[in-house]
């Protein structure tokens, strides 16, 4: 018999959040996912629990727009409560993927928030569905709740037994009626940290979200930990024989917000240390360059590092426009074209006739910096030297970064000469990768032996295995691949 059902959706770059023993549990979790709001602005949902029953409310949109009015949150009720923001493309944003999912099951209700991507869900989806599963969602979190309901023992047994089913990335959030667990895959791919409050709980995928209401960072989950919350005791189990930190370098570059600390860096310093890097690789380059522009918001502090380090002064020469979406959001080229230029306005004063250093974290289609070239030309500016505070990203990300098909990237097809001729500059610099370790504090940049981060958009090497692709996007170090079981 052939089995057909929708291919589970990745690209889910989210924002985990969870209160334990708060009575205001549903309001700080809907501060703290706005203060994770950079992470997914797809859809936004809270789940709690005051023991007895559960509350939910889910929409599509920002925080902002889903939880309205205070009355909502009022309707939340509970000293416990999990949150998601999601980050889809069209298609995918249905309501029906909108998170924390929920189910109850024979050991009770749970509700679960999910950040990252999962590799190997359309094989445990396809085994699921032929012994009867129903699924309601397209999302790969909800074949974690059902390996957690078709397996016997306690709860934590059968969360470890779902997780020793999965691969890939995955920083999770999971709400019973009386605890909250906190979870990140064996190589803590995706960020998630512990905080807090009084005498209160937060788990966050990032610190920013602690800021917002004024908690505590206690640490970062170590890679392959469960911390349970019970009781207001909390329980660290850690059922992986072989777990090794590989954190996602791009939460670095781009991704986190820059005033958060991720295992003990400050996103900001980090960033801007990779500006001193991409000047220290381009000694030349005070020769060149009158002033150094970064595509706000994404440049800033990267070119910030950079402008010091060359000695020539920073200028604001693109103002953004905060109150549109982003433009990877947008699905089809036209509209992100369009929302290219609905977003950078060109502050021309600053830089007419000047030769110009502009500078952005990534180019990944290329889309951002083409539009901006073609707007800064038309204004007046004399040379653009395009520097980029990243790598080129040459390989696709399944893990939950939304760095599209090989096809697509404009660094997996052409040179950096042809890069350069694209997008319309006159030079076209990429930090190298070395550069980016040495920012991050390793000296002698990144060991090949035994690489520090995940960072096959770069490198080419995927630390855990793409179970669900197709053999053609496998790189060549194949070798260097562990498997996360026991
Ligand atoms: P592109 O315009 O396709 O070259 O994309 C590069 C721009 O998108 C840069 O300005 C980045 O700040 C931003 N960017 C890079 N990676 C991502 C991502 N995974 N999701 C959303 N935006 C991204």
């Amino acid at each position: 018999m052939y089995l057909y059902f929708p291919k589970l959706k990745p690209k889910d770059e989210c924002g985990v959040y969870g209160v334990f023993n708060h009575e205001n549990a549903a309001q700080l979790t809907a501060l703290g996912l706005h203060a994770l709001q950079h992470r997914g602005q797809d859809s936004a949902g809270i789940v709690t629990s005051d023991k007895k029953k559960f509350f939910a409310h889910r929409g599509m949109g920002q925080v902002s727009d889903v939880f309205s009015n205070k009355e909502i949150l009022n309707k939340l009720s509970g000293n416990i409560s999990v949150g998601h923001n999601r980050y889809g493309t069209t298609g995918e944003s249905a309501l029906k993927n909108v998170q924390p999912l929920f189910s109850e099951i024979n050991i009770g209700g749970i509700a679960i928030a999910h950040n990252g991507n999962l590799t190997n869900t359309n094989h445990l989806k396809e085994k699921l569905i032929s012994d009867g599963a129903i699924f309601q969602s397209t999302s790969d979190t909800e074949v974690i709740l059902h390996l957690i309901s078709t397996c016997k023992g306690n709860l934590i047994d059968r969360l470890i037994y779902a997780l020793e089913s999965i691969r890939g990335a995955f920083s999770l959030i999971l709400l019973t009626n009386d605890s909250l667990i906190g979870v990140r895959d064996p190589f803590g791919i995706r960020p998630l940290v512990l905080g807090k409050l009084g005498e209160s709980y937060v788990f966050s995928s990032e610190s920013c979200g602690l800021d917002i209401i004024g908690a505590e960072l206690i640490r970062d989950i170590e890679p392959g930990e469960i911390v349970i919350i019970r009781n207001n005791k909390l329980e660290s189990v850690k059922p992986f024989k072989k777990t090794c930190l590989r954190p996602c370098l791009f939460e670095y570059i781009y991704f986190s917000r820059p005033d958060s600390i991720l295992e003990g860096r400050n996103v900001y310093n980090v960033r801007k240390k990779i500006g001193y890097q991409l000047a220290s690789e381009n000694k030349e380059d005070n020769k060149l360059i009158d002033i150094v522009i970064p595509i706000p918001d994404s440049g800033n502090a990267s070119a910030l590092g950079y402008a010091e380090k060359i000695k020539r002064p920073f200028e604001l020469g693109i103002i953004r426009n905060h109150y549109t979406g982003r433009t990877f959001i947008e699905d089809s080229n036209t509209v992100r074209n369009l929302a290219v230029r609905l977003k950078h306005n060109p502050n021309t004063s600053s830089f007419i006739d000047k030769n110009i250093a502009l500078i952005d974290d990534s180019v990944v289609r290329g889309t951002t910096s083409i539009k901006i070239v073609e707007m800064l030309r038309n204004c007046g500016v004399n040379k653009i030297h395009m520097r980029i505070a990243s790598p080129p990203v040459k390989f696709p990300c399944f893990y939950g970064i939304d760095t599209p098909t090989k096809e697509e990237l404009l660094a997996s097809k052409y040179s950096i000469d042809q890069i350069r001729n694209y997008i319309g500059v006159d030079s076209l610099k990429f930090v190298s990768l070395d550069g980016v370790y040495k920012a991050l504090g390793f000296k002698n940049g990144r060991n090949n032996q035994t690489p520090l981060f995940t960072d096959h958009y770069f490198s080419g090497d995927y630390p855990v295995r793409l179970i669900d692709q197709d053999a053609g996007v496998l790189p060549s170090q194949l070798s260097l691949l562990i498997e996360p079981t026991k």
